[in-house]
């Protein structure tokens, strides 16, 4: 995969079990990538944990990144453990003493993460009065050691645990050079706060074209950080791979059980990779206008059946919502071959 040069946004998340526990990290590898993360974060905190780390990539579904901190000689056992990216800490690991890991993983092409957290800046410098200024000046500063030292497949990371610190730091990175960024907010918090806290802050910088692979950091499971992640880059229109949903929050007009007809369109279209729109509406009202405007769409009437509409034509009615959800994803079908067969 490729993060950076135009390559689309990838989405990544990081397991949550304890580096030694191989079957239960493979397990939450893999559920991570059937959630739909394209790049998996493995910590790694030391040298045993780096033997580990060889084994959960044996036969990985997808790349994994090994996140080192403070001891250069792990990030050189995840080089040779076969870390895919190895992410390190300017914050806490002296850059010079990252030399010859510089060196190693250029000559071996694996690209590395700068990652620069407001806490570990805080630890190394103090607090100062400018935390983006000085996360961004932390990470550039390490990303021009490393190519000194002939390391150029370098992404930056500059995350804080406010909305604005962290799209300040990137900011100011993205205008002083051309490194691939990672987007996060760090210590984010739990679910609700930490996934709105990310929508802002990484929404404001995805609109100003910066970005190039990001993690939703929650205080929980980690597959609802790959669902938020894919939904922010549906949201802006970002990603090329699989049906934008838009359904209505329903009203006392609404005559059908949507929130139970959504969650079913959503598992009949689950194996679908094209990136069509489908619509899911309550009632007349609004209904027939959105579901016209996708490109397949389903709306409620007064009488609790519901209204079929393909490519702006409205079909037909159908009475039972399991008929209409199975007519629903054939039209989907059809409709996504159809495009496939022009390209
Ligand atoms: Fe209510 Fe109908 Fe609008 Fe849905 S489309 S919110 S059911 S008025």
């Amino acid at each position: 995969m490729v993060i950076g040069g135009g390559a689309p946004i990838s989405v990544q998340s990081m397991t949550k079990t304890a580096p030694e526990d191989v079957r239960g990290t493979r397990s939450q590898v893999r559920r991570l990538a059937r959630a739909g993360a394209q790049l998996v974060r493995l910590t790694v905190p030391g040298l045993d944990a780096a033997k580990a780390f060889a084994r959960v990539r044996r036969g990985s579904p997808v790349p994994l990144v090994a996140d080192t901190h403070f001891d250069p000689r792990v990030a050189m056992a995840a080089l040779d453990a076969g870390a895919d990216k190895v992410r390190v800490n300017p914050g806490n690991t002296r850059s010079t003493a990252l030399r010859e890991f510089a060196r190693e993983s250029g000559k071996r092409r694996v690209p590395v993460r700068i990652g620069v957290n407001s806490g570990s800046v805080y630890h190394r410098k103090g607090r100062s009065r400018n935390l983006a200024r000085d996360m961004a000046s932390t990470a550039l500063a390490a990303a021009r050691r490393f190519e000194d030292w002939g390391q150029r497949r370098v992404v930056l990371s500059m995350k804080a645990p406010t909305v604005l610190d962290t799209v300040l730091a990137c900011r100011i990175v993205a205008e002083k050079s051309d490194y691939p960024l990672h987007l996060g907010v760090t210590a984010a918090g739990p679910q609700d706060l930490a996934a709105a806290k990310s929508f802002a802050a990484l929404g404001a910088l995805l609109v100003d074209g910066i970005g190039d692979t990001l993690r939703f950091s929650f205080t929980g499971d980690p597959v609802e950080e790959v669902r938020a992640g894919l939904a922010l880059l549906t949201a802006m229109g970002l990603r090329s791979e699989g049906p934008e949903i838009l359904s209505c929050p329903t009203c006392g007009r609404c005559r059908v059980d949507l929130p139970g007809l959504v969650a079913a369109v959503r598992r009949a279209l689950s194996a679908v990779e094209d990136p069509l729109t489908v619509a899911v509406m309550g009632c007349v009202v609004n209904g027939p206008g959105e579901a016209r405007d996708a490109d397949v769409g389903l709306a409620g009437a007064a009488d609790g059946s519901l209204v079929l509409f393909a490519g702006g034509r409205r079909l037909r009615r159908i009475g039972k919502p399991t008929a209409a959800v199975r007519a629903l994803a054939a039209e989907v079908r059809r409709m996504a071959r159809g495009r496939r067969r022009r390209k």
